[in-house]
């Protein structure tokens, strides 16, 4: 039998086609990029791979990597240490923008360039080399596979890195970076370089759904609360100068890349990678773009949706007398049970109780409470569903 989510996610890729738009060009290597190339994945936090298109096509992760290398920092040197040099603020720049408090020169957030370089400098190690291999290794495991550099990516990217160059030794000067501002640049581009393919991008994104668990593997690679942390970043500060239209729109923690690939993370559920280069002006895929707001429509997908999943927690409730267990008691105990039974209710709960569900379980008890203390007989409910 055909699986009903791997025919819907075939059918939303052929009915959102090309969504026009322009492949990167500021290096020869991403503007060779086919423009026609595509690939859809969706990894549930259970470890199941949906693919759809060339999800084996490798090309470089680019500012993908920024979460990741954000949250090596914050589990490198805590939360604090880490806010001390950057801040968690949505900028509205564009990706390059030199965009850094006035007065103590901390950048806005680690999603944009200056904000990245600053969490590179982050990860432990004690030179660039050591950090950078640190952070491949890092990603390796949220993708559940050894990851490498693309070399070819990496020189091009250095050798016209002029304004991300500037702005490493601008971070430098303001105190924000401490070594030399020349290797974390090295570092950063070698970081942007790595070559992943959209199922490992899938993969990663669906090992933050899972709280920081490899849907695969099952290595706690990043801690829940760190999680928490940068999903927050991902959903305030993820998709450039378009983050509140992509938040009203698609609702979900994301992460594009100028290699055309985006990254969306429904916490709990499912992470999601599409590819495809042509960008939109804001740089993020074009049609990566109306395939998340179709998927998010069709499916629910926005974190602030509002589901009916607390209002059903009771499924229903009864009292002990009309629902009595196969097992024969006797004597003492079955005395106490003849006397009791009416004033003992069980009550069946279904579903994820979140605060919301738990609320009602506890309401319903307590509001059961005085009826249960005086009560000779009680008819059984079942709440709507
Ligand atoms: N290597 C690129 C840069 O830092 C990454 C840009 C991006 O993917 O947004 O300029």
């Amino acid at each position: 039998m055909r699986n009903p989510v791997q025919d819907y996610l075939e059918q939303i890729v052929a009915q959102c086609g090309d969504a026009g738009g322009e492949v990167a060009g500021y290096i020869p290597e991403l503007a060779a990029a086919d423009p026609d190339r595509f690939s859809l994945c969706l990894a549930t936090v259970d470890g199941q791979v949906y693919e759809v298109g060339e999800s084996d096509h490798r090309y470089s992760i680019q500012s993908m990597s920024k979460p990741f290398t954000y949250a090596l920092g914050l589990h490198d040197q805590g939360i604090e240490a880490v806010a001390r040099k950057v801040d968690v603020e949505p900028s509205g720049d564009a990706f390059n923008e030199i965009s850094v408090s006035p007065d103590t020169g901390r950048p806005k957030n680690p999603m944009i360039n200056a904000g990245a370089i600053t969490a590179s400098s982050l990860v432990a190690g004690d030179s660039g080399d050591e950090r950078f291999a640190r952070a491949v290794e890092w990603y390796g495991r949220f993708a559940g596979r050894e990851l490498e550099l693309d070399s070819s990516i990496y020189s091009s990217e250095l050798g016209t890195a002029h304004r991300n160059r500037a702005i490493a030794h601008m971070l430098r000067e303001f105190g924000i970076l401490e070594g030399d501002p020349e290797e974390v640049l090295d570092q950063y581009v070698r970081q942007c370089s790595v070559a992943v393919d959209t199922r490992d991008l899938a993969l990663m994104a669906a090992t933050l759904a899972n709280g920081g668990r490899q849907p695969r593997t099952g290595e706690q690679v990043l801690d829940p609360a760190l999680v928490e942390h940068v999903l927050s970043v991902m959903t305030t500060c993820g998709m450039y100068d378009a983050a509140g239209d992509w938040v009203t729109a698609v609702g979900m923690p994301a992460k594009s890349g100028v290699s055309g690939g985006i990254i969306g993370v429904l916490p709990g559920q499912v992470g999601i990678a599409v590819f495809s280069p042509r960008l939109d002006p804001h740089g993020n895929s074009a049609r990566g773009v109306a395939l998340f707001e179709r998927m998010s429509t069709d499916m629910e997908m926005h974190l602030m949706h509002v589901s009916r999943g607390s209002r059903n927690a009771v499924r229903s409730s009864y009292s002990l007398a009309s629902a009595r267990s196969n097992t024969h008691w006797q004597g003492a105990d079955e005395e106490v049970l003849d006397r009791v039974a009416d004033r003992a209710v069980v009550y069946e709960l279904h579903g994820d109780l979140l605060f919301a569900g738990a609320e009602k379980i506890v309401r319903t008890v307590v509001e059961d409470g005085p009826e249960l203390a005086s009560s000779t007989s009680r008819t059984s409910t079942t709440s709507p569903t």
